[in-house]
C-alpha cells in the first residue's frame, strides 16, 4: 500500500559482500484513536512521515479535522468518524488508544479496542495518565506507587477511568495474551492544544494573548510538571516498539509552581502580563512530578525540550486560532 513498504532491494557491496541497499522495516499498519486530538494528531504526524499506514477514529468530541486536514489525500491515513464505545472491525499491527472520553464510556471504549486487539493480534498502547496517582504521597511519583485517589471526588471519574482502563490491559495481557503497553503521561503542551478545556497551560497562554489576567487557582503553590508534546510523542513509539510492558512514566520532572508557570508565560509571551487569584477545584493535587528513571533505564527516553523552549512554540499556533472563528 505505499512505496516504502518493506523488502528492499539487495545491492553489491564495494567489497563483493552483498548488502541490503535502502532496506527498510516494512511499514505497519496503525490505529490511533484519538488521532484528531491534541497528542494524536502529532502522533499520527510522526507515524506517516516514516512511512505508516494510519487509521484515525475519532468522533470529534474534543478533537478537530483541522488537526489532520493536512493529511487528507495522503493514501496511508483514513480518518473514521467513530465512537469508540461501538465496537469496530479493522486489521492492524498496532493500536495507540489515546480516545478519552470521560468514565465510564473511557471504559468501554478501552474494552473495545482490547477486544479488537486480541482478535487480530495487534500491539495495544494505552495512554493512562499521572492522576492515576491521585493527590500523591510520593514524591516524585515512581511507577511502583499505587496511588492516592479520592474514589467518589469529583475527579474521580477520569482517575478511576483510567485506572480501570490499566488493570483491563493487564487482564488482557495476562488473560488473553494479548502484547500491551502502558503510558502514564503527565501534563503535556504544545501547539493543537485544545484552546477551552481549563487546563492551566492553555489557559494562562490564552489570557496572555488575549491580555486578560492569568487566572491562578488557589495559592498558586501547587506543582506540576510540563512536558513538550513532541518529548511525548518519541516516548510512545518507543514503548509501543520496546520490549517492555510497562507502565512508564512520560514526562518531563521539570516541576514548577502554578505562580512559577504564570512568570514564564510573562516572560515568553507578554512581561505586562497580570494574575488573578480563583478558588481551587476539590481534590488537585498538591504536587506532581514523575521519577523517569524506568524509562530512561529500559527505554533510552527522556524529555529534550525544557518549558521556556517548548512554551513559544505554542504560541504562534495559538495566536493564529484566537484569531479565527474555527479553532
Ligand atoms: P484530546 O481531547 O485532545 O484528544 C482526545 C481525542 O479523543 C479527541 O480527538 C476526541 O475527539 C477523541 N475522543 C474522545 N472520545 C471519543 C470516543 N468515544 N470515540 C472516539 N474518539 C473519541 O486529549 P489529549 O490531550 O490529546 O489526550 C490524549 C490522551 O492522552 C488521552 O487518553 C489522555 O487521557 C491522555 N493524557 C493526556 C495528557 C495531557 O496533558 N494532554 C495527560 C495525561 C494523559
Ligand atoms: N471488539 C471490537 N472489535 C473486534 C473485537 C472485539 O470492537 O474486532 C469488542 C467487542 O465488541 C467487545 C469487546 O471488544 O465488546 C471485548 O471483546 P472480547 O472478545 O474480549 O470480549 P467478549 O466479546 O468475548 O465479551
Ligand atoms: N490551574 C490554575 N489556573 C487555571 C487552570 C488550572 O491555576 O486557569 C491549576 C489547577 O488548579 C492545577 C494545575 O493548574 O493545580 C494544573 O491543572 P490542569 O487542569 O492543567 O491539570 P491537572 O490538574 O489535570 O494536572
Amino acid at each position: 500500500f505505499s512505496a516504502s513498504d518493506g523488502g528492499g532491494s539487495v545491492g553489491v557491496g564495494g567489497g563483493g559482500r552483498r548488502i541490503p541497499v535502502g532496506l527498510k522495516k516494512p511499514s505497519k499498519r496503525v490505529v490511533v484513536t484519538g488521532g484528531a486530538g491534541f497528542v494524536g494528531s502529532h502522533l499520527v504526524d510522526k507515524l506517516l512521515g516514516r512511512g505508516d499506514s494510519v487509521i484515525v477514529i475519532d468522533n470529534f468530541f474534543t478533537g478537530r479535522k483541522d488537526n489532520v486536514v493536512h493529511h487528507f489525500g495522503n493514501p496511508r491515513f483514513e480518518l473514521i468518524r467513530h465512537d469508540v464505545v461501538e465496537p469496530i472491525l479493522l486489521e492492524v499491527d498496532e493500536i495507540y488508544h489515546l480516545a478519552c472520553p470521560a468514565s465510564p464510556t473511557n471504559v468501554m471504549g478501552t474494552l473495545n479496542m482490547l477486544g479488537l486487539a486480541k482478535r487480530i493480534g495487534a500491539r495495544f498502547l494505552l495512554t493512562s495518565t499521572s492522576e492515576v496517582y491521585g493527590d500523591p504521597l510520593e514524591h516524585p511519583q515512581k511507577e511502583t506507587y499505587w496511588g492516592h485517589v479520592n474514589p467518589i471526588g469529583v475527579r474521580s471519574c477520569y482517575d478511576e477511568g483510567k485506572r480501570t482502563a490499566e488493570t483491563l490491559t493487564m487482564d488482557y495481557h495476562r488473560g488473553a495474551e494479548v502484547e500491551v503497553r502502558i503510558a502514564r503521561i503527565f501534563n503535556t503542551y504544545g501547539p493543537r492544544m485544545c484552546l477551552d478545556d481549563g487546563r492551566v497551560v492553555s489557559n494562562f497562554v490564552a489570557q496572555a494573548l488575549r491580555k486578560e489576567p492569568m487566572t491562578v487557582y488557589g495559592d498558586g503553590k501547587q506543582t506540576r510538571s510540563f512536558q513538550y508534546v513532541s518529548d511525548l510523542v518519541d516516548g510512545l513509539v518507543v514503548l509501543m516498539e520496546g520490549e517492555h510492558i510497562g507502565p512508564f512514566n512520560l514526562g518531563n520532572p521539570g516541576e514548577f509552581t502554578m505562580l512559577e508557570l504564570a512568570e514564564v508565560v510573562k516572560e515568553v509571551i507578554d512581561s505586562s502580563a497580570t494574575i488573578e487569584f480563583r478558588p481551587n477545584t476539590a481534590d488537585d493535587p498538591h504536587m506532581r512530578k514523575p521519577d523517569i528513571s524506568k524509562a530512561k533505564e529500559l527505554l533510552n527516553w527522556e524529555p529534550k525540550v525544557t518549558l521556556r523552549q517548548g512554551l513559544p512554540l505554542m504560541v504562534t499556533d495559538f495566536q493564529k486560532r484566537l484569531l479565527s472563528a474555527n479553532n
